[in-house]
């Protein structure tokens, strides 16, 4: 299959080319979009064959759903029933932004997005690009990131490119994603709203709207052998290099000073812009300043595809506290070592 490449800077000039993207969505294709988060894999989401190409395309596990994107909150009604107060609150707060809400849905939600779930996950993107898509393809697009199963997810066309090119349809490059972690996940069908994924949008912003909000287990340790997710995702090794990753959390100069002395072979580290330096002879991928996780979160899953192109036999990597965003990309990290950690205190020895 040869895949069509589109740029599109401008959606309100280059209204064939929308068309042309929206064309390939509405008539079963497979199409990469950019959004604010990461480059989704997306596909008719009320087509049931097109939503099947998609997991044969990622070599996707059946059992793991789809998120449906939509261009505007108004659209939440085709699609889910019994709709909650927390989910019109959540979206006028966030909505286009890094949000997924789960919520029950309707029967026309086919079983290939939900994985036979009674839920559905939606979102509204913030990305002028693919929001003129789906207005003009008038139907909402399933889409995961648009990653091979178990890659680091693709912040940029290219990346896209590298694992996608002559699986899918149509790619649209839409520029650099600026947010470049995924968005985060909010169950709203139980009693208590609960964090099922950290991401685009911190834990913290989300409590200021809903009060209490749990999180799930998952989201910060290792499945047991045999439990089952609340969001099935979560039991997958994920963005995961070839290599395999040790993260180490706690205070900057303390884990720098631990991988230094632990370094044994050719090795990759992943670190803070402060300790770049520090790793002669290792490949070195930093992520941003230790205070700026904004930063991190854009050039984590960067980091991760770099070390593919090198020959490391282990990775590394310095690891932010949960505070804000720094929650999404210590999960990301944590997932990439297949929750591998080496916790190490704030001070002292
Ligand atoms: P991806 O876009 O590849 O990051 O995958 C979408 C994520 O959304 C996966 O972790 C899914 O498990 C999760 N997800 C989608 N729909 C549901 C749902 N109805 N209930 C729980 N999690 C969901
Ligand atoms: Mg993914």
């Amino acid at each position: 299959m040869e895949t069509q490449f589109f740029l599109i800077t401008d959606p309100a000039a280059q209204t064939e080319d929308v068309a042309a993207a929206a064309a390939i969505l509405r008539s079963g294709g497979l199409l990469g979009i950019p959004t604010e988060t990461v480059y989704g894999l997306g596909a008719n989401g009320l087509d049931a064959a097109a939503v099947r190409r998609i997991f044969e395309a990622k070599g996707r596990p059946q059992d793991n759903p789809l998120i449906l994107h939509i261009p505007e909150a108004g659209w939440l009604e085709r699609y889910c029933r019994n709709i909650p107060p927390a989910a019109r609150l959540l979206a006028q707060a966030f909505w286009p932004g890094p949000l997924t809400m789960i919520l029950q849905r309707r029967e026309n939600v086919p079983n290939a997005v939900t994985c036979g779930l009674d839920t559905v996950g939606v979102r509204c993107p913030d990305h002028p690009v693919t929001l003129a898509i789906l207005r003009a393809a008038g139907v909402p697009a399933a889409a995961p990131s648009g990653n091979l199963s178990g890659r680091p997810s693709p912040t940029c066309a290219s990346h896209m490119l590298e694992d996608m090119d002559g699986r899918i349809d149509g790619l649209v490059d839409g520029g650099p994603c600026g947010v470049g972690v995924e968005s985060t996940i909010i169950d709203l069908t139980t009693p208590i709203p609960r964090l099922l994924r950290p991401g685009g949008l911190p834990l913290e912003q989300l409590r200021e709207v809903l009060g209490e909000v749990a999180v799930d287990r998952a989201v910060t340790s290792p499945l047991a052998a045999g439990e089952k997710p609340r969001a099935p995702g979560m039991k997958y090794r994920h963005y995961a290099p070839k290599a395999p990753v040790t993260v180490v959390t706690g205070e900057g100069r303390r884990t720098a000073r631990y991988i230094r002395r632990n370094l044994a072979g050719h090795m990759g580290v992943i670190c803070f812009d402060e300790y770049a330096d520090q790793f002669p002879g290792c490949v070195v991928e930093a992520i941003g300043s230790a205070n700026d996780r904004a930063e991190q979160a854009r050039r984590v899953f960067d980091a991760l595809r770099a070390f593919d192109g090198t020959d490391v036999e282990a990775i590394y990597a310095q690891c932010p506290g949960d505070a804000g965003l720094g929650m999404a990309v210590a999960n990301r990290l944590k997932k990439a070592a297949g929750f591998q950690v080496v916790a190490l205190g704030e001070d002292g020895e």
